[in-house]
């Protein structure tokens, strides 16, 4: 399977597009935030380090992050495919990715660009409900997603939360972060001729299903 990329605005559906990806597929997840959140549980010097950047909200250094990721691509279960998810952030991790591919002989794969309008991004956040127990997401402003009872999970049962950042003012900054250290990667990925994009506002099985589509051809 093609390694794929994921580039996304707060909210696009990256994290839903890799939930439904992975259950479908045999494909490993890399996601950078995890992969350092492991490093602050091991509680080592590291650790630390990155634990007080990442509570501040800045950005890891690159070395770190690459080292991580590396680290990470040795593992011969990567061989099947793997999805980057939060990976590269700017175009200076853009730029060393080709590098970090080269020496783990590993292929570029597909860069899927989840597109939609910022309005809707706005519902989609401010409207976002998870449930503690099994994860499942929710939107109080989408049928298809809508809890049919207020404040539980369709699936489980479980009590629904919803995240401290999900909020009109903390959503402004991240989108804000997001065009200027993220969406120049639309141009660079363009030109190598690697960049589809999905049309994300018509609901996750669409996305599914147009990602799907370039998968395979
Ligand atoms: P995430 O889980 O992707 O939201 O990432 C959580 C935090 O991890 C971010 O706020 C950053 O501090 C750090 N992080 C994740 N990915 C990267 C990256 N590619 N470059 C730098 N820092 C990162």
């Amino acid at each position: 399977m093609k390694n794929l990329i994921l580039i996304a605005a707060p909210g696009a559906g990256k994290g839903t597009l890799s939930k439904d990806l992975l259950s479908k597929y045999d494909y490993v997840h890399i996601s950078t935030g995890d992969l350092l959140r492991e490093q602050v549980a091991k509680g080592d010097e590291l650790g630390r380090e990155i634990q007080k950047v990442q509570e501040a909200g800045g950005l890891v250094s690159n070395e770190i992050v690459y080292k991580a990721l590396e680290n990470k691509l040795s593992d011969p279960a990567c061989d099947n495919g793997y999805i980057l998810d939060g990976f590269p952030r700017n175009l200076e991790q853009a730029k060393e990715y080709d590098n970090i591919l080269k020496r783990s002989k590993r292929d570029l794969g597909m860069v899927l660009l989840l597109d939609i309008p910022k309005e809707e991004l706005i519902e989609r956040i401010t409207g976002r409900f998870t449930c503690k127990d099994c994860g499942e997401i929710h939107n109080i402003y989408n049928d298809e997603l809508k809890p049919v009872k207020e404040g539980i999970c369709n699936k489980c049962g479980g009590v629904l939360t919803q995240r401290s950042d999900d909020n009109l003012e903390s959503f402004e900054k991240r989108y804000q972060t997001y065009l200027e250290n993220t969406a120049p990667l639309i141009d660079f990925y363009k030109e190598k001729g690697v960049l589809y994009t999905i049309d994300s506002s018509k609901g996750h099985i669409n996305t599914l299903m147009e990602a799907e589509e370039l998968l395979n051809k």
